[in-house]
């Protein structure tokens, strides 16, 4: 709140007054050890209160299973709290009725806070909270702040209460006009009133719900005199729409009520309304809008709940794809998309791995580099796509005469690569050999169905297979590669092991 409006507040000489029984009533509510007859007795002083404690003792909203004619026995029956709570919030409406100015804008602000207070009262009931007498009167007061505002800033307030639309324009305006809101100055004023700090709070935060500031205990009445709000906002919107989505939404988020629950809140407390009505003197809401925002709510929150399934099913949908698409992505980034082969990277990861591992344990690595020969000329004579056959061919060749704990990977172009963990080089030759006759007597077709052959050269060399060992692994590919290389230049389609050098 603005330093300005603080001292509005405080030197205001015409602010609402705590009504005398109610001062009595708080002092009595701060007594541990109150007797429920003293508050008979302060209640029984005030014909129009006593009337008022009696009819809510025997109204539906507290379905006692009694009906009484004497305040004793229902303050007995109400209990102390409930009975301070009831006499609390009727003795606080009068300040409502006060103001001669801008009726118009008060009445609606004062009907809203009773419909408040009968949902948060549902809410809480629904949603299991304790205090529901502590949640009327908070959901009751909560609008206190307009009043405080009106009495200390009547020419700069006053214009905003005159175009006043709803109360969440309101809101707007003030932040706008006078850098703070009602909800902070109607802190102020209970504060000032001595009232309980919780109620205090709640009405700072109903405005901000999401404020981190909030502290965790009152974070569930809080959200339910929020709740209360927005649907006492759709009640007085003769049905628009949008405030019931907004209210739904916010259910759904804080309170994990769902569109069923809300139809069901909606009805009871439409259902309800008219004791309300009758307790506060007031015409709330008139029983032909009750009829039409009961079957409004219920078109409503129909179409939202098709709505949420729709988006569930959705989001789900999504999901999956998502997760699809990933496990695509992780394939794809080791894999050779033509071949379906291990790709270059994987092998430089494998090859790290399989080297240190044979260093350590001292067996051997031997690696094998696969090159198909003139295969250029193989490109020139049928084409690329069929280029591309005889690689996936020679690819599945190569992994069918290979064990299963083997690795074959494609190197890049024309090339493969083999690496035979625990493989002499003896035994690894016998191996390449087979590979190479196996890739050899393969027979391909061209375009025009000419049958074809491709030849291939295989550069060997062994790790502690041999005669050699490398120091990295980098060096036994070099090897590899530079027996490849011998293997061309000595007339290809053969198999050559490195010999140093
Ligand atoms: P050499 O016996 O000396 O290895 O002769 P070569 O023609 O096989 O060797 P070179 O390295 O000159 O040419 C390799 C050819 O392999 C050229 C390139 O077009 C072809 N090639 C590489 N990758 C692919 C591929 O993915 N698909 C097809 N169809 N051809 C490819
Ligand atoms: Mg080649
Ligand atoms: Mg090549």
């Amino acid at each position: 709140m603005t330093p300005a409006i603080r001292d509005a507040l405080q030197f205001c000489p015409n602010l609402p007054t705590l009504p005398g029984v109610a001062v009595r009533i708080l002092e009595m509510g701060r007594d541990p050890d109150v007797h429920i007859g003293v508050l008979a007795g302060v209640l029984a002083r005030d014909p129009a209160l006593s009337s008022r404690i009696l009819r809510v003792c025997n109204s539906p909203l507290y379905a006692k299973r009694r009906t009484t004619s004497n305040l004793h026995q229902a303050v007995m029956l109400l209990g102390l709290n409930s009975t301070m709570t009831m006499a609390l919030s009727f003795t606080l409406s009068e300040v409502y009725h006060v103001k001669a100015s801008h009726r118009r804008t008060l009445d609606h602000i004062w009907r809203r806070s009773i419909i408040a207070a009968l949902i948060s009262r549902l809410l809480g009931e629904e949603m299991g909270l304790g205090s529901l007498d502590e949640l009327y009167l908070a959901a009751l007061l909560q609008d206190l702040g307009i009043l405080a505002l009106h009495a200390s800033l009547p020419e700069r307030y006053g214009p905003l209460l005159e175009s006043f639309e709803t109360h969440d324009g309101l809101i707007e305006l003030e932040r706008q006009a006078l850098g703070s809101d009602h909800g902070e100055a109607g802190a102020w004023l209970m504060r000032h009133w001595e009232l309980p700090e919780r109620l205090a709070v709640t009405a700072e935060a109903v405005h901000d719900p999401d404020d981190p500031r909030l502290p965790e205990e009152l974070k569930a009445s809080v959200h339910c005199v929020t709740v209360a709000g927005q649907l006492a906002d759709f009640f007085l919107s003769e049905g628009r729409a949008p405030g019931l989505d907004a209210a739904a939404s916010s259910a759904r988020r804080w309170l994990g009520l769902e569109e069923a629950a809300m139809e069901s809140l909606v009805d009871r407390a439409l259902q309800a309304l008219p004791e309300m009505s009758a307790l506060f003197e007031i015409e709330v809401v008139t029983p032909q809008m009750a009829t039409g925002l009961l079957d409004q709510a219920r078109e409503v929150l129909a179409t939202r709940n098709l709505r949420l399934m729709h988006q569930a099913a959705e989001h789900h949908q999504k999901v999956i794809e998502m997760e699809e698409a990933a496990e695509l992505l992780q394939r794809a980034a080791i894999h050779d998309s033509l071949t379906g082969l291990h790709n270059r990277r994987h092998f430089d990861h494998i090859l790290e791995l399989e080297f240190a591992l044979a260093t350590e344990n001292t067996w051997p690595l031997t690696m094998g580099f696969i090159d198909l020969d003139h295969f250029k000329e193989v490109n020139d004579a049928h084409g690329h796509v069929t280029g591309d056959s005889v690689l996936v061919r020679v690819a599945s060749v190569l992994k069918k005469n290979l064990r299963e704990r083997d690795y074959i990977m494609r190197y890049g172009g024309e090339e493969f690569v083999v690496l035979l963990p625990g493989h002499g080089l003896e035994e690894a030759r016998h191996v390449f050999e087979r590979l190479r006759r196996a890739v050899e007597s393969t027979q391909h077709k061209g375009d025009s169905g000419t049958p074809f052959r491709v030849t291939n050269s295989i550069g060997v060399a062994s790790h502690m297979g041999g005669e050699h060992r490398f120091e990295e692994a980098i060096d036994l590919v070099r090897a590899a590669d530079r027996a490849l290389y011998d293997a061309k230049r000595q007339g290809r389609n053969r198999v050559i092991v490195y010999s140093g050098g």
